[in-house]
């Protein structure tokens, strides 16, 4: 059972001795009696609640919604032994749970329960209980009502997050899918655009046939959809830049005569200045869907490690299964000492074999549970799941004992070899991620200054 199921139970179970049958009674009766009536004026206050409103249906409010609070009171308040309890707080999970689907706010189920209390107590006022009885008869619809309340609310956490999670890898298997279609659909659009501007001028007939780039489909699919997919790329704005220029200075200045258009001097040379336009669009597009689709996989394409952008989720998610099991993972940060140099050397292209080298090797010293980051250029991030520090020390130094002891080859038979630096950081229970990088950051830069080739615990 979940810890706050069991708090629940054994703060409901404290309730029900504490409370003397006579209030315990007193309650179950009234609710007995006039359940229906409770429930009718529960929804009718909830009907008339333009905020409620919405999520109601009256057909649901009498066919559903009616009978299932009235079985939820009998359940609460009625119940009279332990069994009957463990049966109760299920109930108040499943409404929770209900809820969350149905995305019912918090704060209407608050006031839903505020109603009752009201109405409840409100009855009780008219029975002939004790003033001593009375209190506690209050007290007790208070605190069961607050249970009740409690729990429908941790059910409703979970479920929500699950489905928030659940519609975002949805969201991301449907633009995966999309994706190739979406790329496919506009370099067509743009080709074609382009063919009919050829045909056109070489044919010589009048241009208004010819829509401006902007009103064409792919000028369409650029202002309205293309801004969602890639918001805060560089290449978008470049596109629409190359788009203006065709649409606003070089289209007009195209001149449209009986004759043929393309044998005018200055149409030619208008010409070739849309269609090295229309080439640098097409080659922002082809950058822009590539890094797209990288990034929707979530790999590194050089090394084919994970990419960041998963990197927060996999943290948040360590940090919490950590604290839920009471256990502890860490963090290794690692840097290529000297990369520069690699590159200056032997050029780019083996500074990329290296890369794609070393990642290897440090994917090689961890387990299957695992994950190993690109982080930058030529550092990586690895994160050891379920693993205390002196033992994230060992795998730490394996890493670092199998790259410098690595021939990496380049091309041409050549071979060089390098060494890494490592920060170490243990998880310290803070809930936040960033908080852990940077202690793992801030030891890989202690293991630089101390000479490189090393390890530095945080
Ligand atoms: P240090 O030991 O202090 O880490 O020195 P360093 O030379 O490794 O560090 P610095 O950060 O000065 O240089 C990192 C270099 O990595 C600079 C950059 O050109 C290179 N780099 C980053 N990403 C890539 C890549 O994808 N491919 C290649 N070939 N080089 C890259
Ligand atoms: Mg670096
Ligand atoms: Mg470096």
């Amino acid at each position: 059972m979940p810890s706050t199921s069991r708090l629940a139970q054994e703060t409901w179970q404290a309730l029900a001795e504490t409370s003397s049958t006579t209030v315990r009674n007193s309650v179950a009766e009234i609710i007995e009696r006039d359940k229906l009536e409770l429930a009718s004026a529960f929804y009718r206050h909830m009907l008339s609640d333009p905020g409620a409103a919405p999520f109601l249906s009256v057909f649901a409010v009498e066919e559903k919604l009616k009978p299932g609070l009235q079985r939820w009171m009998e359940v609460l308040f009625c119940h009279r032994s332990v069994d009957e309890l463990a049966a109760a707080l299920a109930l108040q999970k499943h409404v929770g749970e209900v809820h969350a689907r149905a995305q019912i706010p918090v704060n209407l189920v608050a006031r839903g329960l505020r109603l009752l209390k009201h109405e409840i107590n409100t009855r009780l006022l008219e029975t002939g209980l004790s003033r001593e009885d009375l209190i506690h008869a209050v007290l007790y619809v208070d605190r069961l009502t607050d249970v009740a309340f409690e729990e429908m609310s941790a059910a409703f956490i979970i479920s929500s997050e699950r489905s928030a999670r659940t519609d975002e890898a949805y969201k991301m298997f449907e633009a995966g899918r999309n994706l190739a279609l979406e790329r496919e659909k506009q370099s067509v659009a743009i080709l074609e655009w382009e063919a009919r501007f050829y045909r056109m001028l070489a044919a010589g007939t009048p241009f208004d046939d010819i829509h401006t780039l902007q009103d064409s489909e792919f000028g369409l699919w650029l202002h309205h959809k293309a801004p969602l997919l890639f918001e805060d790329t560089r290449e978008l704005p470049l596109i629409e830049e190359c788009v203006d220029r065709i649409d606003e200075s070089l289209f007009p200045q195209l001149v449209f005569g009986r004759d043929k258009n393309l044998q005018s001097e200055s149409n030619r040379a208008l010409a070739k200045a849309v269609l090295v336009e229309v080439d640098e669009i097409k080659f922002l597009l082809r950058t822009m869907f590539d890094r797209l689709v990288d990034l929707e996989v979530g790999r590194d394409v050089l090394t084919h490690l994970f990419n960041r952008r998963f990197l927060p989720s996999i943290l948040k998610r360590e940090i919490s299964l950590a604290r839920r099991n009471a256990d502890s993972f860490c963090v290794l940060m690692l840097d290529i000492d000297h990369f520069k140099r690699v590159n200056d050397e032997h050029g780019h292209d083996a500074g990329d074999r290296v890369l794609q080298q070393v990642a290897a090797q440090i994917v090689a010293q961890v387990r299957a549970g695992d994950f190993v980051f690109r982080y930058g250029g030529e550092e990586f991030l690895a994160v050891l799941a379920e693993i205390d520090e002196a033992r994230a020390m060992v795998v730490a130094e394996k890493i670092r004992q199998r790259i410098e002891e690595l021939e990496v080859s380049l091309s041409g038979g050549r071979s060089i070899r390098l060494t890494v630096s490592i920060g170490l950081a243990a998880n310290d229970g803070h809930p936040d991620y960033q908080r852990l990088i940077d202690r793992a950051d801030r030891a890989l830069y202690v293991a630089k200054n101390a000479g490189r080739n090393r390890i530095a615990k945080a």
